[in-house]
């Protein structure tokens, strides 16, 4: 009896500017896609009002998050609003290797150094309808000074131009519609060729077979 091989998840990568209603999409995929596991980041930021401890970040001090940096505990970090925010290679790795896809919400630092390091994934970038309606969402949250929505503003328009990292690009018109567009999106990618494991074995083997030839040394004519 053949042992078929476990597949390693999907790390589905997502961002948009503070304000574009990611929170909400990733609310309604944690419902509509039950298997999906979200990748819990650490921060230095001090916990909002309703948000827990090892669900929505795990709470540390600069100190602590430092020397994380230093003991190379991190897949990527970033430093964005005064604030550290990183991601863990035990997380990705723990999830990862047992099959799970995984959702990681990062800004577009934390992806620029993915980017840079090769990293395997599926990049997904949200789009506000508008800078006006992005606007009107951050002075409708009404948790931020004036000049903290500015600085979010700002930060959100050089988010914005770069997109073209992403290998998917939508605008968060209606929440529910965006969730269902990224669910189809990750629904795809499972069937990317380089992804694809046959579930027959016959086939497998066939596979197998062609990998080997290729992959043995070419027989010399001359010999
Ligand atoms: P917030 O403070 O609103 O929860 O998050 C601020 C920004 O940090 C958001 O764009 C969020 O996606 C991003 N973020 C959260 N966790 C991480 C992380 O582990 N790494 C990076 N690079 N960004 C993160």
């Amino acid at each position: 009896m053949t042992t078929k091989a476990l597949k390693p998840g999907i790390p589905f990568i997502i961002s948009a500017p503070s304000g574009t209603g990611k929170t909400t999409i990733c609310g309604i995929l944690r419902k509509k896609l039950p298997g999906l596991q979200f990748s819990v980041s650490h921060t230095t930021r001090p916990k909002r009002e309703g948000e827990q401890e090892g669900v929505d970040y795990f709470y540390i001090s600069n100190e602590e998050f430092e020397q994380k940096i230093e003991n190379a505990d991190f897949l990527e970090w970033a430093k964005t609003h005064n604030n550290y925010y990183g991601t863990s290679f035990s997380t990705i790795i723990e999830h990862t290797q047992k099959g799970h896809d995984l959702l990681l919400e990062l800004d577009v630092q934390g992806v620029e150094s993915l980017r840079d390091s090769n990293y395997k994934g599926v990049f997904i970038f949200i789009l506000p309808p508008s800078l006006e309606e992005l606007k009107r969402r951050l002075d409708f949250r009404g948790t931020e000074s004036p000049e903290k929505i500015a600085m979010r503003l700002e930060t959100g328009k050089k988010e914005i131009l770069s997109y073209p990292l992403y290998d998917y690009v939508l605008t968060n018109h209606i929440a529910e519609e965006t969730a269902d567009t990224i669910a189809s999106i990750m629904h795809s990618e499972k069937f990317r060729a380089e992804l694809y494991t046959p579930s027959s074995s016959d086939i497998q083997t066939l596979l197998n077979q062609k990998k080997d030839a290729t992959c043995s040394p070419p027989s010399s004519k001359n010999s």
